[in-house]
């Protein structure tokens, strides 16, 4: 199938302009506007090259799109075209004491394609005593119905003597990033001594680390603290979670990965102090990356007030944090502290949060919001003049796929890049509900905000996936990818 898409506005990392974009069997053939084209001095339309190898930056003209009879054409004319988002952080189909997280892969997915997201990085949990590449078949097993491609962070949730030949073949299965979880300890969070051990066998192998960091100990000592004094109150949860365990943990796992010789990428940063510490890291050049998420740039901690209810949807981990914290996150998207946008995508119905109803202790944590992501970042970002367009790309999409090694690939629309296009509709508005929303999930945590620009067209590999901000009929599940280091 061949879809040529006309008058629209393509926004890359590096730049914008008008163009045209075509997609054949899957991959962009074409995006032929000479701005685009012409930008570092190269010929980078591989669709001409083919007739028409040559030096000459005017030969660039894009005759392939003028002469080409696609199957379907599509009017852009007031239009962005970007690139597929690419959602680094997701949990689908999770399994807690609560049940399992209420979207499956295919329900999540669904949500994502809705919201402009065509690439998806989940994680592989597995049991103790398990090994990883055996729990990474599993969970690839489950997320074969994922409309959105799809790789994995695979967890070190302990460590065994085959751990590092463990790594090296999760590696050689197309996985490149481990996620370790400083809390949790009781279930899948590991000890510092762990912890620098799984950060020198993946940086041996060539891999990254991913890491939750909140000081498990004594969020744990925390919670029992406040159990006792507070058991009911969603408010306990963020009480046991304060922001300067988390910022300690940060400074720990980034002390313990300069010590390993291993890139480290830390997961929802929510709190000033913590970026201090990632900007230290950065000016010792240290290869770090750092991710937040909507949620802690756009909400707050009054989302604990009220009643249980009110306040369940907001237990997640981290907590959400103070109007101040939300500030400097936006500072830190904008001066280059903060790398990635990811959602950690992982909801819960209020029929499940009740399982914590009289002790907040046993609220599943987690929250949807893989949908709403590029939605609350344009109306929020771009339209207040935080972002530019560029940047929220760069965030969404380039710098996750570079970051875990989908670049070229994924992240921006050029020749021989995956024909994963959102065509973005930026007059559109809406008011975020649960009533309306395609995650499978009762509760909304931006329930009630406006927004603006929807997702009208999107394509993956290719394939119409939405049009005019319907899902499209004939829908094919999207794909592994297996990513090098
Ligand atoms: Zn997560």
């Amino acid at each position: 199938m061949s879809i040529l898409i006309k008058n629209g506005i393509l926004v890359n990392p590096g730049g914008s302009g008008t163009a045209d974009v075509l997609t054949t069997d899957g991959t962009v053939r074409d995006a032929g506007t000479p701005d685009v084209l012409t930008t570092d001095g190269t010929v980078r339309d591989a669709g001409t090259a083919d007739v028409l190898i040559t030096d000459s930056l005017v030969s660039v003209v894009s005759p392939v799109i003028l002469n080409y009879d696609a199957d379907r054409v599509i009017d852009a004319a007031g239009m962005y075209i970007l690139p597929g988002g690419v959602d680094p952080h997701v949990h689908m189909h999770l399994p807690s004491e609560a049940g399992y997280s209420s979207d499956d892969f295919l329900s999540g997915s669904r949500a994502a394609i809705f919201g402009g997201t065509t690439t998806i990085i989940d994680f592989v949990t597995p049991e103790k005593g398990e090994s990883l590449p055996v729990a990474l078949e599993k969970r690839m097993k489950e997320a074969e119905s994922s409309l959105a491609d799809f790789s994995f962070h695979v967890s070190p949730v302990e460590w065994r003597s085959r751990t590092p030949d463990e790594i090296r073949e999760c590696i050689r299965m197309g996985v490149t990033s481990f996620k370790v979880y400083m809390a949790y300890k009781n279930t899948v969070g590991i000890d510092d001594e762990d912890l620098l051990k799984v950060l020198k066998a993946v940086g041996k192998a060539g891999g990254t680390v991913t890491v939750h960091c909140e000081e498990g100990d004594e969020i744990e000592r925390l919670r029992d603290h406040y159990f006792r004094t507070d058991p009911a109150n969603p408010r306990s949860h963020a009480l046991s979670r304060p922001a300067k365990l988390e910022a300690s943990a940060v400074k720990k796992a980034i002390g313990l990965a300069a010590k390993a010789g291993c890139p480290l990428y830390i997961v929802h940063v929510s709190s000033k102090e913590s970026l201090e510490h990632i900007r230290q890291a950065r000016l010792n050049k240290q290869p770090l990356f750092a991710e937040t998420c909507p949620q802690y740039l756009l909400l707050d901690d009054s989302g604990y007030s009220g009643s249980f209810e009110q306040a369940a949807g907001y237990v997640i981990s981290p907590p959400l944090r103070t109007p101040e914290d939300n500030m400097a996150l936006w500072e830190a998207l904008t001066d280059g502290t903060l790398n990635t946008v990811g959602t950690d995508h992982c909801p819960f119905t209020m029929k499940q949060k009740k399982a914590g109803a009289d002790d907040f202790r046993k609220i599943p944590g987690g929250a949807g919001g893989v949908e709403q992501r590029l939605q609350l970042l344009y109306t929020y970002g771009i339209l207040t003049r935080r972002l530019n367009f560029n940047q929220m790309v760069n965030l969404t999409s380039t710098a996750p796929a570079r970051i875990f090694g989908l670049q070229r690939k994924k992240g921006i629309v050029e020749a021989g890049s995956d024909a994963d296009l959102v065509i973005w509709n930026p007059d559109a508005g809406s008011t975020i509900s649960a009533e309306s929303h395609h995650m499978n999930c009762d509760i909304n945590i931006y329930e009630g905000m406006q927004v603006r620009g929807r997702a009208e067209y999107v394509i993956r590999s290719g394939r119409l996936m939405i049009e005019n901000g319907k899902l499209a009929t004939d829908l094919t599940p999207g794909q592994y990818l297996s990513r090098k280091v």
